[in-house]
């Protein structure tokens, strides 16, 4: 399953939204580079006098006049356009920066099942290919159009101001000019959106292979994997030289329109003098007018472009904010603290459940192992458990209310989830922190670290809580940043913890040492920890043995021990080893 991208008529309404919310300076914009290419304007037209005024003759006071004149035009131009880039810039600059924060909240606020279903590659190509083709159009392109618009518009204008009739010849390239483009445009779209798809394509490709860098060794799968990113390789490089060959009959199809304006402009032009209709002065202004045009007209065309490219970008970061939420805060509080499942079932894939019909109910305070063989539905029960996916049917709620009805930032106050990855983010040991309770004091930071045994070493630190951690920060040993991830637990409060073989990873000289900051978190909590090492369930009020997606047995260890069942048969295997 992939994410979804935006429709154009999405993709339109979302830029036109974004673009309303900044209509002052849109406005401003508009305004300075109209009186900046007004200003513009003047060089050819005082040209066109000046060869008018020699060929009557003319004295030399009037043409410094004229020149004088043209050097003032010049240089308010440049102080307008300073003003006007100045303006445009920071519009660019503040469109993206509000862009890219409604991403990021779009991002993290994904439902965890869709991350998973359709993978990373996808996600990390619209976080960074997307962000940064659109970037650039966004912070330069926007203004360029505008100042393309304005330019283009206000020199024909002054054209057909001038002498009509010679303006006329100006468009002769329209007609060409308009096949070409719209040729390019039509094919540009798909081609574009093509090469996106398999650049993601790749970076899905690339990241598993790094990711699951291990099972590829250990199942010789490198061959495979290195086939699979040349076919990927092989696509990208077909969709790269699809859209170059566009371009490389936009670009002379382009130049040679450009070639042929301003000459059927001397052509159209010399004969209306030979006949006396105009002026050469006008015919003079009117050919450099034609000649200036050129710009802003190829640069309209390369944004244009560069602008479909982003749109097809702008499809993919929008579709991202149309993934539905997987759950919606219902009202209701839990009445006590306790956690229950009723008939719960769960499929990654549809008709393929990997729980069928899970009952169980959790006393407060009490601490409940769950063992089984591995792909048994271990940690999928302990993430319904944690309420970070919906199930599929049934409901796990927490004191009558189901989990998923609770707001997120509730649910994690009630129940959370430890596994063995533990991240730490760049900023300050507080920041890290903070994360769990965002107006925690320092003084109930301290006791946070206190409490998993890490103030010692916090404080050790070069800033103490305020000190850099994460990649670039202070280096943290794995059992440091785990105490961190603890920490931060115990900030959060939550009166029922399911811990994903939360110790199991961890080199075993820090295990002890970290056994006791968790155990010091566990304190007065109910606790569901999925076990691999029996002698965890030994320690455990219960033990639920879960096979094939199933509770099979439950009870304590003595008891099931005494019955003669799976788990005794477990337990003394393991006994024998
Ligand atoms: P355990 O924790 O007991 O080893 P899991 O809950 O991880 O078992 O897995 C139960 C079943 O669900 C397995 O068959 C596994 O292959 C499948 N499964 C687990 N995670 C995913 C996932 N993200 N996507 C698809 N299938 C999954």
């Amino acid at each position: 399953m992939k994410l979804p991208i935006a429709d154009s008529a999405t993709v339109r309404a979302y830029a036109t939204v974004l673009l309303r919310r900044h209509r002052r300076p849109l406005l401003r914009i508009v305004v300075l580079h109209t009186l900046a290419a007004t200003a513009g304007l003047a060089g050819p037209l005082i040209l066109g006098l000046l060869v008018n005024a020699v060929t009557a003759g003319t004295t030399t006071r009037y043409i410094d006049r004229l020149v004088l004149i043209g050097a003032a035009a010049v240089l308010t131009q440049t102080v307008l356009m300073r003003f006007a880039q100045r303006t445009s810039m920071v519009f660019g600059e503040e469109v993206f920066a509000e862009l890219r924060e409604e991403f990021i909240e779009a991002v993290t606020a994904l439902p965890l099942s869709t991350v998973e279903r359709a993978g990373t590659g996808d996600l990390v190509a619209r976080t960074t290919n997307d962000v940064n083709k659109l970037q650039h159009a966004v912070r330069f392109g926007v203004p360029r159009v505008i100042v393309g618009v304005v330019t283009i518009t206000l020199t024909v204008v002054a054209c057909l101001f001038i002498a009509p009739l010679v303006a006329l010849a100006m468009f002769v390239g329209v007609p060409s000019l308009l096949l070409i483009t719209r040729w390019y445009l039509k094919r540009a779209t798909p081609a574009y959106q093509r090469e996106s798809a398999a650049y993601a394509t790749l970076n899905g490709t690339i990241t598993e292979s790094v990711e699951g860098a291990r099972t590829v060794d250990a199942l010789r799968l490198g061959p495979r994997r290195l086939s699979r990113v040349n076919a990927d390789l092989a696509e990208a490089f077909a969709a790269e030289k699809a859209t170059l060959r566009l371009r490389t009959i936009l670009f002379p199809g382009i130049d040679a329109t450009f070639v042929l304006a301003p000459a059927a402009v001397l052509l159209w032009g010399g004969y209306l003098v030979s006949q006396g209709m105009v002026s050469v002065g006008a015919v003079t202004a009117i050919v450099l007018y034609t000649y200036q045009v050129t710009g802003p007209v190829w640069e309209l065309i390369f944004w244009v472009d560069e602008i479909q490219v982003a749109a097809t970008s702008l499809a993919r970061i929008v579709g991202v904010q149309l993934v539905d939420p997987d759950r919606q805060a219902r009202e209701g509080t839990p009445v006590d603290e306790t956690v229950a499942a009723r008939d719960v079932t769960y499929a990654y894939r549809q008709g393929h459940d990997v729980l069928h019909g899970i009952d169980l109910d959790l006393a407060v305070g009490e601490r409940l192992a769950v063992v089984g063989p591995s792909g048994a539905g271990k940690s999928t029960l302990g993430r319904m458990l944690a309420g970070i996916h919906p199930p599929g049917g049934g409901t796990v709620s927490v004191g009558g209310v189901p989990l998923v009805d609770l707001p997120l930032e509730q649910l994690r106050g009630h129940v959370a989830l430890v596994t063995q990855e533990h991240h730490v983010f760049v900023g300050s040991v507080a920041d890290n922190l903070r994360l769990a309770q965002v107006d925690a004091s320092p003084e109930a930071l301290e006791r946070a670290l206190r409490a998993v045994d890490a103030w010692d070493w916090v404080q050790a630190l070069p800033d103490g809580l305020a000190t850099e951690v994460g990649s670039g920060g202070a280096p943290l040993t794995p059992a440091q940043a785990q105490q961190i991830a603890l920490a931060r637990l115990v900030l959060l409060d939550p009166h029922t913890l399911v811990l994903d073989e939360a110790t199991s990873l961890l080199d075993p000289r820090a295990a002890r040492h970290l056994e006791r900051s968790l155990s010091a978190v566990l304190e007065g909590r109910t606790v569901v920890a999925i076990a691999h090492r029996l002698h965890t369930a030994h320690d455990a009020d219960r033990v639920a043995v879960v096979d094939g997606g199933r509770i099979v047995e439950i009870g304590a260890h003595d008891d099931l021990v005494a019955a003669g069942g799976d788990y005794a048969a477990l337990w003394h295997s393991w006994q024998h080893e």
